[in-house]
């Protein structure tokens, strides 16, 4: 999300004149994009801010700015820190110019308005992948539930969807530049809903629909689906069209009800096998991947337990883990103390993270002997005469081939497999 707000600032900047560069020495102005998801994102972010800060002492004129969630969430402190001077909110990057040019010595510039309507819908986002393979596509910003842990609510401000218009040109135009794969981003996708001024509603569904349709050559993706939202509509949608990558990213976070109703996310385990066993009984090779946090407030060990036995119930074929990072302002700051250990969150997280390695080698085993059809991302990172590309189910793929190129879609038989990769050849 960060990379296409990224996109969307360079095409804002561009109109303006400034040219893109990614050597510090050369520029005048540095913009950081940050997230405070969890607290180590952000203790990054003000190591990168004494890092600029010494370009600063060299080049005085030099313009220092922090943009995005960091920005929101903590504003004056960085503003005190007198290191930088710009700070701007994920929804005022159209005022970015006006900043810049209204920045003087002693006279930083801020903007972390939040607005209800503001989804950029109508700029074209100058792309910043090396590919030229897959595009990000935003559609919707912000997020209206509350999990009582995440402070995305708070930074993003309230949930508001694009115009379907909108996303479809600009699928289009990426297509027609030569890109073979969307993905279609929002933190709960399942809530995206546009209503036209005929009366006529587009779900997230219709909307996926609509973009699958736009041609044969061209994948689409998506991220984030809510478990408590994901509807038989969509998941039968996905069974309907080729086009639709067979991948659902549906975070658990845990497998206890009781931290599941701390956390407030509004299902239960029971609900969540029901929705997976939807998704297999429509598409039995869809991949399900999921996000897990280790050691939430209050966490037992039966609890932690409960969650190693929804992954193996579940068999994910990719996570990402987190330990709980307590953030200031949210409903379990507020509410809950935050009494796991450290080591013993650690610990959680470490054998969270083992029993998932055992899980994506299980599910790579799967598919040995399965062909696939796969898009070529390039050449592979380490082995110069083999390509790679993914599958559908999103895993990535390398074959021995030269003869190929990045936009090609290939068939490949998977021969063998790591815990990370399928190692293929040409069909
Ligand atoms: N909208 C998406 C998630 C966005 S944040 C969704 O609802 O699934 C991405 C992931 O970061 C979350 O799924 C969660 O696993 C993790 N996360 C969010 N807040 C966190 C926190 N305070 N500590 C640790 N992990 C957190
Ligand atoms: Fe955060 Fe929950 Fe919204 Fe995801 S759905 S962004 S975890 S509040």
């Amino acid at each position: 999300m960060n990379v296409n707000d990224t996109e969307v600032i360079f095409s804002i900047l561009a109109d303006e004149g400034y040219d893109r560069t990614e050597v510090m020495d050369e520029a005048d102005v540095i913009l950081a994009n940050t997230c405070s998801v969890r607290d180590n994102a952000e203790q990054r972010i003000w190591g990168r801010i004494e890092q600029f800060h010494q370009q600063k002492k060299t080049r005085p004129e030099v313009v220092v700015g922090i943009v995005g969630c960091m920005a929101e969430r903590l504003k004056d402190a960085l503003l005190d820190s007198r290191k930088v001077d710009l700070v701007a909110g994920p929804d005022s990057y159209r005022s970015l110019p006006q900043l810049l040019r209204d920045i003087a010595p002693d006279r930083p510039q801020i903007n972390v308005l939040l607005s209800h309507e503001e989804t950029y819908g109508d700029i074209r986002p100058v792309r910043i992948d090396r590919n030229g393979v897959s595009a990000f596509i935003s559609i919707m910003r912000g997020c209206n539930n509350v999990c009582s842990y995440c402070v995305v609510p708070y930074t993003r401000g309230a949930e508001r969807s694009r115009d379907p218009r909108t996303i479809l040109r600009e699928a289009c135009d990426v297509f027609a530049s030569g890109y073979k794969e969307v993905t279609l981003l929002g933190q709960n996708v399942d809530s995206y809903l546009w209503k036209g001024e005929d009366g006529t509603t587009v779900d997230f569904a219709d909307l996926l629909e609509q973009v699958a349709l736009i041609s044969p050559e061209l994948r689409v993706r998506y991220s984030t689906s809510h478990p408590k939202d994901i509807s038989d509509k969509l998941i039968e949608t996905m069974g309907r069209h080729d086009t639709i990558c067979k991948c659902i990213h549906l975070p658990v976070q845990s497998g206890s009800d009781a931290m599941l109703v701390k956390m407030r996310r509004r299902y239960t385990r029971a609900w969540y096998l029901d929705r997976v066993a939807k998704i297999r009984s429509v598409m039995p090779d869809c991949a399900i991947t999921t996000d897990i946090i280790a050691g939430f407030c209050g966490e037992t060990e039966q609890d932690h337990q409960d969650t190693l036995s929804i992954m193996r119930e579940v068999g994910y074929d990719a996570a990402f883990m987190f330990q709980y990072s307590e953030r200031p302002g949210t409903l379990a700051a507020r509410n809950y103390p935050d009494d796991i250990a450290p080591e013993v969150k650690t610990r959680r997280l470490s054998e969270i993270i083992e029993l998932q390695n055992a899980l994506s080698l299980e599910s790579n085993r799967r598919d040995v002997g399965k062909v696939f059809r796969i898009l070529v991302e390039g050449p592979s990172k380490r082995n110069p005469a083999e390509l790679c590309g993914r599958a559908s189910n999103n895993k990535m793929c390398v074959f021995p081939d030269t003869a190929h190129k990045a936009g090609d879609y290939v068939d490949v038989e998977v021969l063998s497999c790591t815990q990370a990769t399928l190692m293929c050849r040409l069909v």
